[in-house]
């Protein structure tokens, strides 16, 4: 009886090991089960829950798309047309009258705006750095100096026994009618390589222009009259012609090719 008990006593234990064994296991399938199903659930509904998803978020970016371009949309860069630096003068846009500039030296007595002079120098010294003898041959003009230019452009045409009109307008090409200059800004310089300093189109083909048109846009000057933009600037080709816009403008208009009147048409569309 006693052994009996005592084995009873046994058994007892052992079911009750037993009992918790399986409660144990049953326990472990069910936490197996649930983190199965909910896996299961993600994974089978995911690519129906990232297409709403999705679907919602083309819809509010579609929402956002037309509310931007209704409201407030964006250039692909800072550039302002009201910016200082970004100023359109040509035969179509005259400086205003009241148009005022701080100028500064840079060398040999040229004078630029003084917010451009730094840029300026900094890219004639990493020129000549390299080893080029890049010169400003012309910087700032004030209205008489430009009516001077011009007037003795018209001259050499008149000499041509061309009449006063067609004179003006050839003469139009090569300097600018006084009040639409880029010099008269402070803005704009032109430079040559000291061994060719003469102002026609085999300047390209000088190692400081090749350097110029490379490089000029990390210092924030474009080349202003490309050849194959003559119908948009009314000017004819100048490889020595160089207009600062800041580096950001600079690098855009180099990127995509355009012309200080083809990007201020871009940065219009955003006003
Ligand atoms: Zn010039």
């Amino acid at each position: 009886m006693i052994k009996n008990k005592s084995n009873m006593k046994q058994e007892k234990h052992i079911i009750d090991k037993k009992t918790i064994l399986l409660l144990f296991i049953l326990f472990l399938v069910l936490i197996t089960l649930t983190v199965y199903w909910k896996y299961d659930s993600i994974t089978t509904n995911s690519p129906v829950d990232t297409s709403a998803n999705s679907n919602t978020m083309q819809e509010k970016n579609e929402t956002n798309s037309i509310m931007v371009v209704e409201e407030n949309p964006k250039p692909e860069t800072n550039g302002k047309i009201t910016d200082w630096n970004l100023i359109l003068v040509n035969k179509n846009n005259k400086i205003p009258e009241n148009f005022n500039v701080e100028l500064e030296e840079v060398e040999d007595g040229h004078f630029v705006d003084k917010r451009i002079a730094e840029s300026l120098k900094l890219m004639l010294s990493d020129a000549r750095k390299e080893g080029l003898r890049p010169i400003i041959c012309s910087s700032y003009r004030t209205q008489e100096k430009q009516e001077k230019l011009y007037s003795d452009k018209v001259k050499e045409y008149l000499k041509l026994k061309y009449n006063q009109e067609q004179a003006e307008n050839l003469a139009s090409y090569w300097v600018a009618i006084p009040g639409t200059g880029e010099h008269q800004t402070g803005l704009a310089v032109d430079i040559v390589s000291s061994n060719y300093q003469i102002l026609d189109e085999e300047q390209e083909h000088t190692k400081e222009q090749q350097w110029l048109i490379d490089n000029s846009y990390k210092y924030g000057f474009v080349l202003r009259y490309p050849t194959e933009k003559k119908d948009l600037t009314m000017i004819n080709y100048e490889p020595w012609h160089y207009r600062y816009v800041g580096i950001e403008n600079a690098q855009y208009m180099k990127e995509k090719n355009i012309c200080l009147e083809e990007y201020i048409e871009y940065l219009r569309k955003f006003e």
